[in-house]
């Protein structure tokens, strides 16, 4: 009997793997994230048996030697979607077990390639770019990627900052008036208890120029059961949260997943997603048509396609850019433009995200622009023969262009919205000259 209800409610591997750790498991035990954290595997033992493999003596010591540098952390939600019969090509192994490729260094890496380090007003915090922040709030996350950017730090000293150091971080956002939109990120944000989260969303949200604030989470992909009910409830206290999650293969798009995502969605939250390019994981035009379907299918909206950073240890996952620019020539007019990314370059030496795209404007004249489309076909676009540049010399209140940056009058409703409209009492629109109306005047 219990075993019917727990074969309905997990596939078998996640079965299998529940009992493994726990021969009682009780089906809510699985889907409880602490549970999850709990059992999350940091060593070779444990994941041998996991995943009902066994590794050679060299591989071992292989792993034990990468181990030492980088730290593993894998739930065992995230282990159950690998396939061990062929782990060593699976996009789930690949991105969370540590390969000896990350003890080369190649002579371009670098331990803090985007200088995140060096345009850091407060150790929490990165200002970039003149409006928004990074705001680095947790160190930890439920599982270690491979590929991360900021392997230097994350699990390095596994922790997440204390009160003060955060408070250090929101009075710097507080006396910047320039700054309007706040990233929380990490590590993974969502890591931190609920109560502390709403802490810092409180803080954040008594600072009247910030006007959106940005939760970047791994855990839709790699713990979906930390999207609890209580979390979405916290978080819907707060206005102007968009959550941008971190998918790169559609295999990561599972039942869980698809409810925490809807979750989220039904809330009302925006959700965007971005992805790294990996080297044997998703540099596949087809394998990422694949989860940018799945994704805009679930509502999120992706957002960046990265290009591998110049961090540390991760030569073996970079592609050329080139591979990049075929992905996205592949999707541009082939599919629907809300599921095209923004490929971007994160530039070395903090010189931010900078786009990458393929070139469509081929040529031009004074009156006229050569374009090509998706198909390869040739076209012209036809300027207009005449045209007044606005003059500008920057006095803004002489300009007869009307810049006026209050919000716009709302029109009156009219028309088919009137009838719609609650504050009229207006219920019908009649055509002049109606000759029914006409005949009743008689
Ligand atoms: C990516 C990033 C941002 C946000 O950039 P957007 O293009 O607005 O998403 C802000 N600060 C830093 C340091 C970043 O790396
Ligand atoms: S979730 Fe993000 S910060 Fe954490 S290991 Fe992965 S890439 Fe790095």
């Amino acid at each position: 009997m219990v075993a019917d209800k727990l074969a309905k409610i997990f596939n078998e591997v996640q079965q299998e793997i529940a009992e493994i750790i726990d021969e009682r498991i009780p089906i809510s035990k699985w889907k409880d994230w602490n549970w999850q954290m709990k059992h999350a595997v940091k060593d070779i033992k444990t994941l041998e048996k996991l995943l009902g493999i066994k590794y050679t003596d060299e591989q071992k010591s292989e792993l034990a030697k990468t181990l030492e540098k980088f730290p593993m952390s894998i739930t065992p939600y995230y282990l159950s979607l690998i396939d061990s019969d062929d782990f060593l090509n699976d996009p789930i192994y690949l991105q969370s077990v540590p390969l000896s490729s990350e003890l080369i260094m190649d002579a371009e890496d670098m331990r803090d390639p985007l200088h995140e380090d060096s345009d850091s007003p407060v150790p929490t915090i990165t200002h970039r770019y003149p409006d928004r922040v990074l705001f680095q709030i947790s160190n930890i996350c439920s599982m270690y990627c491979r590929f991360c950017t900021r392997k230097r730090k994350v699990g390095d000293s596994d922790y997440i900052p204390i009160r003060g150091i955060i408070k250090d971080g929101i009075n710097y956002i507080r006396k910047t008036p320039a700054i309007r939109d706040v990233l929380l990120s990490g590590g993974d944000p969502l890591m931190l208890s609920d109560d502390y989260l709403d802490w810092i969303l409180t803080e954040l949200e008594s600072i009247p120029h910030v006007e959106v604030i940005r939760i970047g989470t791994r855990m839709p992909v790699v713990l979906p059961y930390r999207i609890t009910d209580d979390l979405v409830k916290m978080l819907k206290k707060h206005k102007n949260v968009w959550i941008n999650t971190h998918f790169n293969h559609p295999k990561e798009i599972t039942t869980s997943s698809k409810e925490a995502l809807a979750k989220l969605a039904d809330n009302g939250f925006p959700l965007g997603n971005q992805s790294v390019l990996l080297s044997g994981i998703n540099d596949c035009p087809k394998i990422m048509k694949s989860l940018l379907h799945k994704l805009v299918a679930n509502r999120v909206r992706p957002y960046y396609l990265y290009q591998c950073d110049l961090s540390e240890g991760l030569s073996h996952f970079r592609t050329p850019v080139g591979k990049g620019m075929e992905i996205i020539e592949s999707l541009i007019g082939h599919t629907s433009g809300f599921a095209v990314p923004r490929y971007v370059i994160d530039a070395p030496g903090g010189g931010g995200k900078i786009p990458v795209m393929p070139q469509y404007l081929i040529s031009w004249s004074t009156n006229k622009v050569i374009l090509r489309n998706y198909e390869g076909v040739i076209t012209t676009y036809k300027e207009p023969d005449s045209y007044e540049p606005v003059y500008c010399d920057r006095n803004c209140d002489k300009c007869e262009l009307q810049l006026s940056l209050e919000d716009g009058d709302e029109a009156p409703a009219i028309g088919i919205a009137e009838l719609l409209a609650d504050q009229e009492d207006k219920i019908s629109l009649i055509p002049e000259g109606n000759k029914r109306l006409d005949r009743r005047d008689d």
